[in-house]
């Protein structure tokens, strides 16, 4: 008894059909170019930024302490990781939830049909605001760590892109004060998504005009 007491309470749930129907093509469609998937984290984490900035306009405290926004992206070589996180609007369990294990866009299906008569995915993508998901291109598991600005709880999502994810609480003290880091568990043959020159380049080419300044980190240097 007291073994469950302790165990932190892990919900298992099921990706929307529709989910899993778009992650299965994501893993296994052959894009030119899968470099997209930094410039759609780093698009979410500056959107979470903008967001906050605005709803803190009308309630200050929920930036408190804050010195202006940054997204700060780590590469850790030798742990074949990389991680993204901002210091935006963060997203509370239920948010979690609703905006990374289902799908209320009407453009999902329109992708999901565009993809399979092989049309330019990494368009497609940017079209239709199916952005997170491209992260499953270069990872075999993604962890989702979020503290929604304002509130006193943290949680993870994760999963390994295979039908389910879990939400998981998570101690303060091992949450951001605020926002969201996205870390990757690079799929084997992606190393080079783990080092800071292949992620340097990748953000100057399609992250030039971010609106929040983006900051480099290496684990181990
Ligand atoms: P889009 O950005 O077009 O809405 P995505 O698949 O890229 O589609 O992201 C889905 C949703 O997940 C976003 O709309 C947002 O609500 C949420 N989200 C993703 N990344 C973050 C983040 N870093 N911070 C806060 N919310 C996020
Ligand atoms: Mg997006």
């Amino acid at each position: 008894m007291t073994e469950h007491a302790t165990s932190p309470t892990v919900e298992r749930h099921a990706f929307e059909a529709e989910v899993s129907r778009l992650l299965h093509l994501m893993v296994h469609a052959v894009y030119s170019d899968k470099d997209i998937f930094l410039r759609e984290l780093i698009s979410n984490a500056a959107d979470a930024c903008e967001k906050l900035r605005y709803l803190s306009i009308a309630e200050p405290a929920l930036a408190a302490g804050a010195e202006g926004f940054a997204i700060t992206v780590t590469a850790d070589a030798a742990g074949r990781r990389l991680v993204v996180a901002d210091d935006g609007i963060g997203m509370s369990r239920d948010e979690l939830r609703d905006n990374l294990g289902t799908i209320a866009r009407s453009g999902t299906k329109a992708f999901l049909d565009g993809l399979e008569k092989k049309e330019d995915g990494g368009a497609l993508i940017g079209q239709f605001g199916v952005g997170f998901y491209s992260a499953f291109m270069v990872a075999d598991r993604v962890r989702v760590v979020s503290r929604r600005a304002g509130s006193d709880e943290a949680w993870a999502w994760e999963s390994d892109g295979k039908g389910t994810y879990e939400l998981t609480p998570v101690p303060l003290e091992e949450a951001p004060v605020r926002g969201t880091r996205v870390e990757l568990a690079l799929a084997e043959g992606m190393e080079t998504y783990a080092e800071a020159a292949t992620v340097e380049r990748i953000v100057r080419a399609y992250s030039a005009h971010v609106p929040v300044p983006i900051r480099f980190a290496e684990v181990g240097r």
